[in-house]
């Protein structure tokens, strides 16, 4: 059974740190960390840990000392990354439609490179030929309507190289003497199916023979962890034992052995976050009961910009009755959390706490309508510590320039 955090804990940080606020249980995210592992340990593998799901210098940290690597998509994520402590080799920089400037900044500064279009790529050749190695991003156009469904591979997204320009890339490279170190996919985020990612594993492989100096193959991420009752998880135990074998007839028939690379996001932090609001109104409409809490999708924007399911509990009154909610919040603008939710009864004042809330929480937070970003707190051997104060009034005018 996996670690999660009790409502009593839930409940003590609420009451420390007030709310709204993150809490994030660090031995969760080492529980998923050691389950990759664990799952992969059958090949050579590498894990970078996808780090826009969630930033904090600390949760950073604590990915450097369980031994992970670090996915980067901005050079500022991957000076946090040198600040956290991280070596430049262990941080691997994906970039999408950044200028040649950040991708030679990401090269002074000695972390892996991944190009995602021709443009760069032969900018990158012209410039440095083989004095630099690049990671090239490709696009295996895996489409809906086939046997299964991704969202960042497929022939309309903007991401990665098709795969079939292969012969282009393969010109580029020649002509400008490119060593090409590695070639990565990330077909997108909630992969279900198992399959799917052993069908992008097949094509890398055959891509990989077109450049032979490949010394990793990085199959992205697409780990999917479950948002409610019977929703699906990625069995990576599954995965890992297909990936492995994969590999391992790869190395028999060629005599190669690359080493195989993820990038893990939400599968790390998702489930070990919380995060915890306050109810301040109970509205009875003709149509529904609202619960009004201290927040919004200035905090929580999943709900509102994917449509994602987060579970709610009343953590304050866990035995009251069920009964259904809206549940919104206080931003002037439509920002539902939930609909027809079965609540324990909700009064004024209790705390609520929504589930996997670990990823693209926090880290996609803003201060619309002049509201404060929450607090974050990790618990650690069951200790919380604050690793981010609350914003305060100053910080909405801090780079503010009055010139009225
Ligand atoms: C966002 C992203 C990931 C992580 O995706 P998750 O669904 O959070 O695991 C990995 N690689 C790249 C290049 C990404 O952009």
């Amino acid at each position: 059974m996996s670690q999660v955090l009790t409502r009593v804990q839930l409940i003590e940080a609420a009451n420390e740190f007030g709310t709204p606020l993150y809490v994030y249980h660090a031995e969760r995210i080492a529980d998923q960390f050691n389950e990759l592992k664990t799952a992969f340990s059958g090949c050579k593998t590498k894990f970078f840990y996808a780090c826009k799901a969630l930033t904090n210098i600390n949760i950073l940290k604590l990915m450097k000392q369980l031994g992970a690597n670090l996915d980067c998509v901005s050079i500022n994520e991957v000076n946090l990354g040198l600040k956290a402590g991280f070596e430049p080799k262990e941080i691997l920089f994906t970039p999408n439609c950044v200028d040649f400037e950040e991708i030679e900044a990401g090269k002074s500064l000695g972390v892996n490179i991944n190009i995602d279009n021709i443009s760069m790529l032969e900018r990158f050749g012209n410039k440095f030929g083989n004095a630099y190695p690049v990671c090239i991003r490709l696009n295996p156009h895996i489409m809906a309507g086939g046997n299964f469904k991704i969202s960042t591979g497929h022939v309309d997204s903007k991401f990665g190289i098709s795969i079939h320009q292969i012969r282009h890339i393969e010109r580029v490279v020649k002509t400008t003497n490119l060593h090409v170190n590695g070639i990565h996919i990330h077909s997108g985020s909630e992969i279900k199916d198992v399959n799917v990612f052993i069908e992008g594993l097949e094509m890398m492989l055959e891509t990989a023979m077109h450049f032979p100096d490949i010394e990793f193959i990085d199959l992205g991420s697409g780990f999917k962890v479950p948002y409610y009752d019977d929703d699906v998880r990625t069995d990576v135990y599954a995965l890992g034992q297909k990936v492995c074998e994969a590999f391992a007839a790869f190395k028999e028939e060629t005599g190669k052995s690359p080493e195989i690379w993820f990038e893990p996001g939400k599968f790390l932090v998702s489930e070990a976050g919380y995060f915890v609001v306050k109810a301040n109104v109970i509205k009875q409409t003709p149509a529904t009961v609202f619960v009004g809490v201290n927040s919004g999708f200035n905090h929580l924007i999943r709900p509102m910009f994917y449509e994602a399911f987060h579970r709610i509990e009343n953590i304050s009154n866990p035995g009251g009755p069920e009964r259904i909610y809206t549940v919104v919040g206080n931003i002037c603008e439509t920002d539902t959390f939930a609909w027809d939710r079965k609540i324990n009864e909700v009064r004024e004042g209790d705390y609520l706490a929504f589930y996997n809330a670990g990823a693209y929480g926090f880290e996609m937070s803003s201060n619309f309508n002049s509201r404060l970003k929450p607090a974050e707190v990790l618990l650690k051997e069951s200790k919380p510590y604050l690793i981010r104060k609350r914003d305060e009034f100053e910080d909405l005018l801090k780079n503010q320039i009055e010139v009225l």
